[in-house]
């Protein structure tokens, strides 16, 4: 293609479709380029739904700054697209002294981020939430939220699309070069020149950094597995529901999240795997999902499961590792124009 981009973004999550929505207000010729054949088929389709407050993350990093004004800014930005969201905060609940002691570092943390509204509640005052949720103690964010992430990430496409934003589907990212300060990326389908690129690949974006020169990200796939209950039982969780996070796991813990459209969803777990494509249930994971989240909510039954889906972490922190790293943000000398 002899077109002259402005900007090329790789990938049509929701952080490269959030990018092209927002540069789409530039005068700029931006081109999006996505290796399926839609908007939202990896990890953005594939997660808990919930818009968190900012509590979870350590003072000073990306994730906590940004988690919190994206949380604040929130209303606006689902106002805008005409995407549902309800504000119906969480808990996150305790069974232990230890727990609890956990739970009020949790608050101290959200608060350093600034997150608003975080108490630190009892049983009774459980109950009073969401009587079918079981805890001895809990903190509870009030600022918290649920939405649909297919409909905010196809939102935020057609909105770039509506600004002037080019989409070209089925165009997987294979090769990338630089000549005389323009990159020429190849695709199966094409070639695309750009001035800049930005790269949005998620669980691919160590493979297309390495196409810019940058070699050093290795992303550590993490697969998450759900449940999702009939809506009958959406009626009885008004609120997502999280145990207390185990800090080495990485993930947030198998919590029952209610979805913006009824039903309920029991999971993640948290498993190192091997494929970045291996979306595959197992039982092992789902007995696990039956009786952690039974703990909390003990309105699990076989016959309200409909269908289970998993996702997939895209980390830079290894299984030895464990835990998990900041977003990262950059412009990197040895590859110019490149975000
Ligand atoms: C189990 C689980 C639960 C989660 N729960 C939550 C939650 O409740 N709340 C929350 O805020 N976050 C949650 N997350 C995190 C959230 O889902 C991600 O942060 C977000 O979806 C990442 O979006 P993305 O655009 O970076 O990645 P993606 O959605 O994966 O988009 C990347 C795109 O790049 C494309 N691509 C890759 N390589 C190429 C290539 N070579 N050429 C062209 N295209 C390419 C892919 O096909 C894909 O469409 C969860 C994640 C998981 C796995």
């Amino acid at each position: 293609m002899d077109k002259l981009y402005d900007v090329i973004i790789i990938g049509s999550g929701v952080v490269g479709n959030a990018i092209a929505r927002e540069m789409s207000r530039y005068n700029l010729k931006i081109g999006v380029l996505e290796k399926e054949l839609d908007v939202c088929n990896e990890t953005s389709a594939r997660n808990s739904g919930v818009l968190h407050a900012g509590f979870n993350n350590k003072p000073g990093t990306l994730m906590a700054k940004f988690c919190v004004e994206g949380n604040q800014g929130f209303d606006q930005v689902a106002k805008e697209l005409g995407v549902p969201f309800k504000r119906c905060g969480k808990l996150v609940v305790g069974f232990s002294e230890e727990d609890k002691e956990k739970l009020i570092a949790m608050k101290e943390q959200g608060e350093k981020n600034g997150v608003k509204g975080l108490e630190i509640i009892g049983k009774d005052k459980i109950k009073e939430i969401e009587p079918n949720i079981d805890g001895e103690f809990a903190m509870w964010s009030k600022t918290t939220g649920i939405l649909n992430p297919f409909l905010l990430t196809i939102a935020l496409a057609e909105n770039a699309a509506a600004n002037g934003a080019e989409y070209y589907f089925g165009n997987e990212v294979i090769d990338i070069k630089r000549v005389d300060d323009i990159y020429n990326i190849k695709t199966e389908k094409d070639t695309y020149k750009t001035r800049w690129v930005v790269n949005a690949a998620g669980l691919y974006s160590d493979r297309v950094s390495k196409m810019l020169g940058i070699d050093d990200y290795t992303i550590h796939p993490c697969r998450g597995e759900y449940f999702i209950l009939d809506e009958k039982v959406g009626s009885k969780l008004s609120l997502p529901a999280y145990p207390v996070p185990n800090p080495k796991e990485g993930g947030l813990g198998i919590h029952l999240t209610p979805t913006i459209d009824g039903n309920v969803f029991i999971g993640p777990s948290s498993e190192y795997i091997d494929e970045r494509d291996d979306y595959s249930a197992t039982q092992k994971i789902m007995d696990l999902l039956i009786k952690d989240g039974g703990r909390i909510f003990p309105h699990i039954r076989r016959e309200d499961f409909i269908r289970n889906f998993a996702g997939i972490r895209p980390k830079l922190a290894s299984k030895e590792e464990g835990g998990y790293h900041d977003f990262v943000i950059e412009m990197r000398d040895e590859a110019p124009n490149v975000l």
